[in-house]
């Protein structure tokens, strides 16, 4: 479902360091993988290029047989529809609550009013947060954000989720919530990458790939 072949990725503007170095790896359809290492280590990078929102420098990048790393401007938004970004720039619109934040991915792509509703209930009901469906973001503590924003990662029901440190600056309750959903979401049969610099979260059954100053020091397999 997912596949890397000798990826590189020089950043323009940094010296001479590899953000990736020869990265091959392979990720089924229907996987749970965690992908840790040290901050700096290239973990956002390779998410990045999975949904191409960075290219490689040389090797090529496969998503559901598509190679990526040539993709054309044109196909990017599709896709992203297979793809759910919990990424940490991504921040919800704090003027709309969080119905409106989760219903926003379906308006865009064009579904009614009333389905977008009814599907964003079902994706907060999902994370644990129908209750809230009516609060702006603010009145929710970071756990709880962070899990509106795997709602909305997840309601137009992606066959991928790309979930970039959702555990960051989580106390340990809250973390456990947050990778709890996205568990469920895996036991449903959506592939889930989930990167981590802490190794308290990552979860001893779930294949961990490991990264160390951008080269795959384990689990590429
Ligand atoms: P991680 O997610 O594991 O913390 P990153 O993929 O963010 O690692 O970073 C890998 C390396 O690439 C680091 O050395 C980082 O400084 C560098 N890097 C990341 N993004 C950029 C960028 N936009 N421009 C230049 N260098 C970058
Ligand atoms: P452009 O349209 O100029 O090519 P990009 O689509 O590459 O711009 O996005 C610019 C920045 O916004 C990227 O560096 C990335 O961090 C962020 N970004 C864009 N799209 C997404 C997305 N779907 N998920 C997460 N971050 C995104």
């Amino acid at each position: 479902m997912i596949e890397f072949q000798s990826v590189s990725k020089k950043y323009s503007d940094s010296a001479s360091t590899l953000a990736l170095a020869d990265v091959s790896l392979n990720i089924a359809k229907g996987e749970l993988v965690y992908l840790a290492g040290p901050s700096g280590a290239g973990k956002s990078t390779l998410m990045k290029m999975v949904a191409a929102i960075e290219r490689p420098t040389s090797g090529r990048v496969i998503v559901n047989g598509q190679d990526v790393s040539r993709i054309r401007k044109a196909g990017i938004p599709f896709l992203r529809r297979n793809l759910g970004l919990i990424f940490q720039n991504q921040r919800l619109l704090n003027d709309r609550h969080i119905l409106a934040n989760v219903m926003l991915p379906l308006l865009v792509t064009g579904a009614h009013a009333a389905q977008a509703e009814q599907r964003a209930r079902a994706a907060l009901d999902k994370v644990g947060l129908l209750d809230r469906a009516l609060a702006l973001p603010m009145a929710l503590s970071g756990g709880e954000q962070q899990r509106v924003a795997i709602a909305r990662a997840i309601v137009n029901r992606p066959q991928i989720i790309l979930a970039d440190e959702p555990t960051a600056n989580l106390d340990r309750a809250a973390a456990d919530k947050v990778i709890d959903a996205l568990h469920a979401f895996h036991s449903v049969g959506v592939t889930c990458v989930i990167s981590s610099h802490d190794d308290e979260i990552l979860d001893k059954a779930a294949r961990v790939i490991r990264l160390e100053h951008g080269h795959v020091v384990g689990g590429a397999a």
